[in-house]
């Protein structure tokens, strides 16, 4: 598969991820050209992030301070926690009102996130093994998109109708988008490594980026692959 450029003209983006390094790393390297290129970043983190380390004490400051530092690092311009106990985040009525309400908030040209089937993925002789609140996530995300933040019939009170011209679904096994991310897989590396309490899971979140990365392009060119979805046509 050809690697692609980012979209040009992107102005703003949201990315909606389970947990406190998900966005980072799936789909870091192209966050971090689009910011680049002049789009403005808006990362929503639904679960607090509190199972993903080895040390129990105060795992949600900390991994809060690693976000801070990982978005700095990508360029993105906010992040919106939900708070969401992690490892029990399920696609909920509420959980999608408040997707809704951010999407008509912040007007996505593109929305990133987690594709909702995904149960493992495997990379070459890697397995990465899906993760429930992944596809939670996804699922409230696709369903807030179509066909509620769209339609002024759902959740008026969260605002003006809004759909977005692109989807970009990221921790997807059969990617049929790949983004070539040389001019931002440094960057990617720099935020995984400010997600420092992460680098003992999985065997090294930098380690398996690099491993993820070079998958989906070569070993010369680090790409991220995606399912992408034109909803208005491609731009
Ligand atoms: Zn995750």
């Amino acid at each position: 598969m050809k690697l692609a450029s980012i979209p040009e003209g992107i102005e703003r983006v949201l990315t909606v991820s389970a947990h406190p390094d998900d966005s980072e790393f799936y789909a870091g390297g192209t966050l971090a050209q689009l910011a680049d290129a002049g789009a403005e970043i808006t990362l929503v983190v639904c679960t607090d992030g509190a199972r993903g380390g080895r040390d129990l004490d105060d795992i949600p400051a900390t991994r809060q301070r690693e976000q801070e530092a990982a978005a700095s690092a990508l360029g993105i311009a906010r992040i919106e926690r939900l708070g969401y106990l992690d490892g029990d985040l399920k696609p909920t009525d509420e959980l999608r009102d408040r997707l809704i309400g951010l999407i008509r908030q912040y007007r996505p040209d593109i929305i990133f996130g987690h594709h909702p089937q995904t149960f493992f993925t495997r990379y070459g002789n890697r397995v990465q093994m899906g993760h429930s609140d992944h596809r939670a996530s996804g699922t409230a995300l696709l369903d807030a998109v179509y066909p509620r933040s769209a339609s002024p019939n759902f959740s008026p009170e969260r605002g003006a109708p809004w759909f977005p011209w692109s989807l970009f679904l990221f921790d997807c096994s059969e990617p049929d988008h790949r983004v070539d991310i040389s001019a931002g897989f440094e960057k990617k590396l720099a935020a995984l490594t400010a997600h420092e309490s992460q680098q003992g899971v999985a065997g090294g979140l930098t380690r398996a980026a690099h491993h993820v990365g070079t998958f989906f392009g070569n070993e010369e060119q680090p790409a991220e692959g995606f399912v992408r979805l034109d909803l208005r046509g491609r731009r």
